[in-house]
């Protein structure tokens, strides 16, 4: 028996079955599937197999799309795997649940998903059977359904059998090593297998193959009860199949089973499954059923569907699902550990099975994959995700599973929080800071001003925060703003090596002289964007790196990737050691040369450059650049000077007005300077030509750098898209992301990639990406905003400054 593979795929479950399907439908079969007991065994075996297009990002919901398309085509190809294309209705029982309605089927226009947001009359009409006197409305899927998940897993299986893949069933990994060779050894009861890739697909026991590699993953189970009624005497008297029913407000799903139905709940208070590991013995079997926990829920569903109350309860299926903080799967490279990567952590994997078998399986033989899949890779948590975060976060996901999708929500709710503080954290919440996350780090999101609560409300409209972030704009417009920055990540990059490596890293050139700054991204191989480094020469061989906090491991495995073997390079990674100020406004210069004898005008401190400087006797390195378009320098300091440099900063700015500001003033101001957004409108799908940063791309110089051929090709034959910034006629919502623009008839010609209120300019903006040839300056065009289509037009530069005159002042 061959026991040598170039790929290993642990578990088969519907995902990992379904990556090595991919794997072979890309051309690689030399792939082993290993298997603990028999496929399915896991929790795909006992999933109610619902199939949405609901996602509350553009992207995921293409994933979904292409899992439902896929199913289709198996089931043409293998004959019935239980597929039922019942469509389905999602009620709406309030207002914001209509906006989220609104908002999902515009971007469900743009992948092609047939989704349609109806009133209650039309409800009432097309099913005379639901109770509908308390709902606003619905959002109708007409693709959704449900598959039999073992059906289509097998036929995935049959597939990849037949193009040669070996799937071993009964064969559990019991141990993980690295040779010296750097090829993986899986040990099994039938000896070990060896392996150049491996991939961690093993669903709810995921964490402890993760262990035996020597790694951790965020993932925590929960239990999810479904329950099967006995057969409806008025759907028994039907030929057709009705829809499915979501009441999310109420959270609960209901679905035709045979002659009854399914109401599966997701409590409000769910149960984790297994925290402190699952046991060894644990194979197919389900968990003890607990009705009362659900009997509400349920009581509330044979309300909505009247007919169904009159069922007896055929059965309750109880098993555990896997959850990841943020709900979304795991899907791409471990950090720091090469040729091993993740597809795990699916609560929803049978929807997602067929998207997450093509993407996992991109990983493996592209590194990279097809669509921005950043919201899945593994990196977006870092080794900070504790296990008491993990459990927290998970549970408060299941929690709120049918939680209105609202902009800004889950990185504000409380559950697990605070992981990720800066010293500075107990000042700003005396200011008034109500926080945000990101990559675990408190950020002040706002300052609550004039009296407001220090809290957060969520909407999908213009919510009150507005209030508080206008004054902080205007504060940095007309005078100062301090923003705490410090989650930053932050690299120290030395050696004789480090220029040549910096070069073939991104696309620009790296600053020819010490104090120079330059931005650099690093590419895809079709020239999209995965990452942004603004670089710092600090001397002749050290380069001070920053970029976006998110993107801490994530850049970290780019640069180790380039490393190279020669000892030459030495990188540093003091994210977490350096904290970092901005200090932004016109009066910025007068605050900071009170606390500094360096000579800070532009003569001699000019704009794209820094240097380390005193700043009330500490060393600081001081970068004249700043995110949000004034005069303004970011303060980069010793962590255990936090405090000192705070206090100082704030006493030198009192007469010049400096005030805090957050992440939210800052996202507003540098819409007006139309900065793009890190993994919004930079992604790995545009390449940096249709970014309209072809400045910072350098064709000329020597180094070669991933991408660098496709943007060439972009130049000289065009590019398909072009971003643009919108000005929109809108009413009291502005855009978010992912929402469609059409042309006078109609038709879709591009879409934003973010968006919201600037209090400065008293505008509403939008970054969005339209088809190049109609990326023209003053173009008339519109946009659908909940429901709404509102008028705008397109701006090539910044309505900001767009000459930079405020940033070299
Ligand atoms: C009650 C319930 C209802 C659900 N309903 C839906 C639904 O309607 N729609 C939906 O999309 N999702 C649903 N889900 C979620 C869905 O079941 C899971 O997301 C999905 O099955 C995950 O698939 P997987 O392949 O990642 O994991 P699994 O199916 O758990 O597969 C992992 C496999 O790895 C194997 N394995 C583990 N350890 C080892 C080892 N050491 N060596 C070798 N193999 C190993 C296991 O035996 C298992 O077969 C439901 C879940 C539950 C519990």
């Amino acid at each position: 028996m061959n026991d040598t593979y170039r790929v290993a795929i642990i578990g088969g479950g519907i995902v990992g079955v379904s990556t090595a399907y991919h794997l072979a439908e890309q051309g690689e079969t030399n792939v082993v599937v290993l298997e603990r007991g028999e496929l399915t065994s896991g929790s795909t075996w006992h999933a109610a197999g619902n199939l949405p297009h609901f996602a509350g990002s553009f992207n995921m919901m293409k994933l979904h799309r292409y899992s439902k398309k896929l199913y289709q085509e198996l089931e043409a190809r293998h004959g019935d795997i239980g597929m039922h294309l019942t469509g389905s209705l999602r009620l709406a029982q309030n207002r914001d649940r209509m906006d989220e309605f609104e908002r999902i089927a515009a971007m469900a226009r743009q992948n092609g998903t047939e989704m349609a947001v109806m009133g209650v009359d039309e409800i009432r009409t097309r099913w005379p059977w639901l109770e509908v006197h308390d709902l606003q409305g619905g959002l109708w899927d007409l693709l959704d359904g449900h598959v039999d998940p073992t059906s289509v897993t097998n036929a995935m299986a049959a597939d990849a059998r037949a193009a040669g893949v070996t799937i071993r069933r009964n064969a559990p990994v019991l141990a993980i090593s690295r040779a010296d060779s750097g090829r993986w050894e899986l040990e099994t009861p039938a000896g070990t297998v060896s392996a150049e890739v491996i991939m961690n697909a093993a669903g709810f026991r995921a964490p402890e193959i993760a262990a035996m590699a020597g790694y951790t993953i965020p993932v925590s189970s929960m239990e999810h009860q479904y329950l099967v009624t006995e057969e409806i005497p008025e759907l028994a008297a039907r030929d057709d199949e009705i829809p499915m029913i979501r009441d999310p407000d109420i959270s609960y799903y209901l679905r035709q089973e045979r002659k009854g139905v399914i109401i599966g709940p997701y409590e409000h208070d769910g149960v984790p499954w297994a925290s402190g590991g699952v046991p060894p013995e644990f194979g197919q079997e389900l968990l003890p059923p607990d009705l009362d926990r659900i009997a509400d829920y349920v009581a509330d569903a044979m309300e909505r569907v009247p007919m169904s109350a009159s069922a007896g309860i055929k059965t309750i299926i109880n098993g555990p699902i896997t959850y990841t903080p943020d709900g979304l799967p795991l899907i791409g490279p471990v950090a720091g550990i090469g040729n091993c990567f993740l597809n795990c952590g699916s609560s929803f994997g049978i929807t997602q099975g067929g998207g997450s078998g093509l993407f996992g399986a991109q990983w493996i033989l592209a590194g990279e994959t097809s669509l921005d899949m950043w919201e899945l890779d593994p990196r977006r948590f870092g080794a900070w995700a504790d296990s008491d975060w993990v459990a927290a976060r998970c549970k408060d996901i299941y929690d709120h599973e049918y939680a209105h999708s609202y902009p800004h929500e889950w990185a504000d709710r409380p559950a697990g929080r605070p992981v990720r503080k800066t010293p500075a954290f107990d000042r700003h919440e005396a200011a008034g800071a109500v926080f945000s996350t990101a990559f675990g780090w408190e950020r002040p999101a706002f300052f609550a001003a004039d009296g407001a609560e220090q809290e957060d409300h969520y909407s999908f409209r213009r919510a009150d925060w507005q209030a508080s972030v206008a004054k902080e704009c205007e504060a940095v417009r007309e005078a100062a703003g301090l923003l705490d920055l410090s989650g930053f990540a932050k690299f120290d990059v030395s050696g004789p090596g480090a220029l040549a490596m910096l070069e073939s890293i991104g696309a620009n050139r790296m600053p020819g002289r010490i104090g120079g700054i330059v931005l650099t991204h690093a590419l895809t191989s079709t020239g999209g964007v995965l990452s942004e480094f603004s670089v710092t020469r600090m001397g002749e061989e050290d380069f001070y790196l920053v970029s976006a906090a998110a993107a801490e491991l994530h850049d970290l495995d780019i640069l180790q990737a380039a490393m190279p073997d020669d000892g030459s390079v030495k990188i540093d990674n003091i994210t977490t050691g350096w904290g970092s100020f901005v200090v932004a406004g016109p009066r910025s210069r007068d605050i900071l040369a009170k606390l500094t004898d360096t000579d800070l005008s532009n003569e001699a401190f000019g704009w794209l450059t820094g240097r380390e400087i005193p700043v009330s006797g500490m060393p600081v390195r001081a970068l004249r650049v700043n995110y949000v378009g004034e005069l303004g320098w970011e303060l980069h300091h010793r962590i255990e000077d936090q405090l000192a440099l705070y206090d100082a900063l704030y006493e030198a700015g009192a007469e010049f007005g400096l005030v805090p500001f957050g992440l939210r003033a800052m996202d507003s101001l540098r819409l007006e300077k139309m900065y793009r957004g890190w993994r919004t409108d930079l992604s790995s799908e545009y390449s940096l030509v249709e970014a309209g940063m072809e400045r910072f791309v350098r064709f000329d110089k020597n180094a070669d750098f991933k991408g660098r051929a496709a943007l060439q090709a972009q130049v000289e034959q065009g590019a398909p898209h072009r971003l643009v910034c919108l000005e929109i006629d809108a009413g009291e919502a502005d855009c978010i992301s992912s929402e469609p623009v059409v042309d006078d008839k109609g038709e879709i010609i591009g879409t934003t990639t973010s968006g919201g209120f600037a209090p400065h300019l008293g505008k509403s903006l939008a970054i969005a990406y339209l088809r190049t040839d109609l990326a023209n300056e003053g173009r008339l065009v519109s946009v659908d905003i909940l429901g709404e289509r509102r008028p705008a037009q397109v701006h090539i530069d910044a309505l900001y400054d767009p000459g930079n005159e405020r940033l070299r002042a």
